[in-house]
């Protein structure tokens, strides 16, 4: 793997820029079959969760590949009821169960709920114990960063928020930024939504690329990590193809310039699970 298919996080770790989504992938050959063509394709980075309800079979797709562990950046994350509960390290003993693993790369508190502070300080725990490599946020806005940052020891390596090109969270990376915490991008592809979006399409075929290329090209030069999904081999191939072309700066802007606020997914300063 070239250096650009990495990204050096706060805590020296590199984590590979480019990942697969496993979200609404079922916990049994489609869920195996995706992460084994995601491998072959050059992806060395699986982005699972407790609440996705396949982590048995993204552990059994990591322990059957020709790959070892090392080689391999698994996520998984915290879900909300965990840390209402505080039971952070129950949970995460359960995944790695679950996942067939001694470790993870990285774990993640899936939402700011209330209890965050004190999961925190659990996941610094994991983080002693080794049985994690990194810790990181997912939809930590400005305040939930904050949060977070006053209370830990450990500054979060990752958060990671909906981003792409019509939602880029100005304030919760400018946070993040502040204390050198990686961004990923969830729902990159707009939950496929892209397709509807001439200026990719036209962009594209300047490039002889394809849409969704240009889409994830475009949050990598932005130095964000992806991690499209698909259960298709011909789309998870399209998707893992985007480290031998670069979009030029005028075409970065246009896209720049598409910015709605508009978001697919729920939105961290009011959802209610
Ligand atoms: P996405 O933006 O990756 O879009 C996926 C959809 O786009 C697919 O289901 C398919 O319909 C379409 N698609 C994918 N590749 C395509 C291609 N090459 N051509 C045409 N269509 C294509 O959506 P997502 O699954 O919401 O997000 C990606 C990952 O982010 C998830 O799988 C999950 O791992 C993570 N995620 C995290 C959170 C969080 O709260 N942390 C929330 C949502 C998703």
């Amino acid at each position: 793997m070239g250096g650009m298919r990495m990204q050096r996080l706060n805590n020296g770790l590199e984590i590979p820029r480019l990942g697969l989504g496993v979200w609404q992938t079922d916990n049994g050959t489609e869920a195996i079959r995706a992460i084994h063509w995601a491998f072959d394709a050059g992806y060395r980075h699986v982005d699972t969760a407790r609440i996705y309800k396949n982590e048995e079979a993204v552990g059994q797709a990591i322990k059957q590949a020709d790959l070892p562990r090392q080689d391999i950046w698994l996520t998984t994350k915290i879900w909300n009821d965990d840390i209402r509960q505080g039971r952070a390290t129950a949970a995460l003993e359960e995944s790695l169960r679950r996942l067939d693993t001694d470790y993870v790369d990285l774990l993640l508190l899936h939402w700011p709920v209330d209890g965050s502070v004190a999961a925190w300080q659990e996941l610094e725990r994991a983080l002693e114990a080794g049985k994690v490599r990194s810790i990181g946020l997912s939809n930590f806005m400005e305040d939930d960063i904050r949060k977070i940052i006053g209370a830990g020891n450990v500054r979060p390596a990752v958060n990671q928020i909906e981003y792409h090109p019509y939602l880029v969270q100005a304030d919760a990376i400018s946070t993040s930024d502040e204390y050198d915490i990686a961004i990923t991008a969830w729902s990159p592809l707009m939950q496929g939504k892209f397709l509807q979006e001439p200026l990719f399409a036209e962009i594209a075929k300047r490039y002889d690329r394809t849409a969704a290329q240009v889409v994830l090209r475009w949050c990598i030069q932005n130095d964000v990590i992806v991690i499209p999904k698909s259960v298709h081999q011909k789309r998870i191939v399209e998707n893992g193809q985007l480290f031998d072309f670069e979009l030029a700066e005028s075409d970065m802007v246009d896209i720049d310039n598409l910015e709605r606020g508009h978001r697919f997914g729920p939105d961290p300063h009011d959802f209610d699970f």
